[in-house]
């Protein structure tokens, strides 16, 4: 659905106009997994998918909150001091509640988005953008990028009870086509890095579908906390593999810090490695990840390692699960000339996986895409 067609079904909705037209697109995370957690470094790209969404509003209403998404097929009214009670339209109130006039606001969003959700490509952060950025616009509340991408994210940790990272929304905010972006995720300076010449990152859905909410996200960050007080460091950033290994922390806190530090370590390497078009190096860190997210952080699950494995028999140079764990998305690596046949013998092998989106540089993927801003 294009612009036009959601300021459209946002008349045929609620018979009248709406004001304005917001986008964003999902990402994908290339390497750097719960990093983000830990002031540390992460390495997402932008995914050709995205969420619109039309909004009317006046700021001289009483913070009612009207909404309609194509993906549920129903029009919700709410205010913004509802209780949230994990209804999909919990997403619009913890939206509407960052814009600082939120309880003299009356706002209407029609929403249609092309980004699967539950899959670990941030649905959640993509609509929470595209929502605190058009709400600003219309009630002459404007914020740049990074601000709208802080509300983002407070938006889920504050209302929704899911403490992320800042790491989804500022890929949205600040992503472009075909690079990943390099993000700091203490200083949030950011960088863009070219994707690959002669390799594309292929993204799958696994067709699992998980829940970040169930208190998994909460888990890992109090694992981090207590292996950050064991260490006596302030951040998971500051430490070293030597650290960790001196300290012989108990388990599953020396394992959740070796994944933080040596991750850590990774990102980096792939910096270079798509500096330097090395895809050979790019995919062996990816395998690095997926094992040290399987083993030390304990978020993969029997089927996805299958995945994963299925993925290098059929010839990708490097695949890793992507995102927040317990199934969703992976991540594949595979030369533009193996790319026919690999995605070929990957779907017949494994029923139910689907191809979301192929990102680089290549000439033959279906590109280009554009970018956010
Ligand atoms: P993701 O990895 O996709 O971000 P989350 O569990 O963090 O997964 O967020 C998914 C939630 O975001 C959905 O359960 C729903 O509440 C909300 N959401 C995502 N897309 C839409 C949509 N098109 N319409 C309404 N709500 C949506
Ligand atoms: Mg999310």
């Amino acid at each position: 659905m294009n612009g036009g067609a959601v300021l459209t079904l946002f008349e045929r909705v609620f018979g009248h106009r709406a004001g304005h037209v917001s986008e964003a697109h999902g990402r994908v995370n290339l390497i750097g997994e719960y990093t983000d957690l830990n002031q540390g470094w992460v390495l997402p790209a932008v995914i050709p998918q995205r969420v619109r969404i039309a909004i009317a509003g006046t700021n001289r209403g009483t913070g009612q909150i009207r909404a309609y998404s194509t993906a549920f097929d129903e029009v919700v009214n709410r205010t913004v001091s509802d209780e949230r009670f994990g209804h999909w339209s919990d997403y619009v109130v913890a939206g509407v509640r960052q814009i600082g006039m939120a309880r003299r606001a009356d706002i209407q969003v029609c929403i249609d988005s092309r980004i699967p959700y539950g899959k670990g490509l941030s649905s959640s952060a993509a609509l929470l953008f595209a929502l605190i950025d058009g709400c600003g616009r219309i009630l002459n509340e404007a914020r740049s990028p990074t601000a709208v991408a802080l509300a983002a994210q407070a938006a889920e940790n504050d209302y929704l009870g899911v403490p992320c990272g800042i790491m989804d929304p500022l890929a949205i905010a600040r992503g472009a086509t075909r690079h990943a972006l390099f993000i700091d995720t203490l200083t949030l300076a950011s960088d863009p890095v070219p994707l690959l010449r002669d390799a594309a990152l292929i993204v799958v859905d696994s067709g699992v579908r998980r829940a970040l909410n169930d208190g998994r996200y909460a888990e890992r960050r109090a694992e981090f906390d207590c292996a950050r007080e064991l260490l006596g460091v302030d951040s998971l950033r500051d430490a070293t593999v030597s650290l960790v290994e001196s300290r012989a922390l108990p388990s599953p806190y020396g394992e959740r810090a070796l994944h933080v530090v040596t991750e850590n370590a990774r990102v980096k390497a792939s910096v270079s490695a798509l500096q330097d078009n090395d895809a050979e190096t790019l995919g062996a860190l990816m395998n690095e990840s997926h094992a040290s997210q399987s083993s030390h952080l304990a978020i993969s699950t029997p089927d996805m390692d299958a995945l994963v494995e299925s993925a290098l028999r059929c010839g990708a140079i490097g695949a890793r699960q992507t995102g927040g764990g317990f199934g969703g998305c992976l991540v594949a690596l595979v030369r533009n000339i193996d790319l026919p046949r690999w995605e070929e013998d990957f779907l017949s092998a494994n029923g139910g996986v689907e191809v979301i989106a192929k990102l680089g540089r290549g000439a033959e993927l279906p590109l280009p895409m554009p970018a956010n801003r």
